[in-house]
């Protein structure tokens, strides 16, 4: 079965940036399983799996206009440290979860410096192009309930 829209895809991959550092990779884990056609992983991905099947391995560099997006300055504001709950527990590489106008927003606190606390809502990918290496392991039609939610369930059925 090739790879189309509404197909439930398992895929190893590694992901390095450009000095071929490994930034990601399922190897010693699971396989990732998404649906093909809902924007769940990056759109430069996204098109290239298209029409792939079960055993397809394949390289790709995704630029990042088509992966995690380019790093926008507006993304990073500066915000008092005595204006932030728990504010002196924080230190400067440190993620924090903020409920956004789309719903939860994931920031990076980049600086620390007094009382600024500098802190970047891009995606810590953002500007990056990724190099993907994948191997498609499995392809199948999704079933009705797996497009209703949006997501695929486990081989023993809904554990979600
Ligand atoms: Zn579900």
């Amino acid at each position: 079965m090739k790879i189309s829209p509404g197909t439930v895809v398992l895929f190893d991959y590694t992901l390095r940036d450009d000095d071929k550092d490994i930034i990601d990779s399922s190897k010693g884990s699971e396989p990732l399983a998404y649906i093909q056609g809902e924007g769940q992983i990056v759109p430069g991905l996204e098109k290239e799996i298209e029409g792939r099947v079960a055993g397809d391995s394949f390289k790709i560099s995704v630029p990042a206009e088509e992966g995690y997006g380019l790093h926008n300055p507006e993304n990073i504001s500066v915000v008092p440290l005595d204006q932030i709950d728990g504010g002196e527990e924080l230190e400067e590489g440190m993620q924090l979860h903020t409920e956004g106008e789309f719903g939860e927003d994931t920031v990076i606190i980049t600086k620390i410096e007094g009382n600024e606390v500098t802190i970047d809502g891009n995606h810590p990918l953002a500007g990056m192009t990724l190099h993907f290496e994948i191997s498609v392991r499995d392809v199948r039609a999704a079933t009705e309930e797996e497009l209703e939610h949006g997501h695929v369930h486990g081989p023993d059925g809904h554990l979600h």
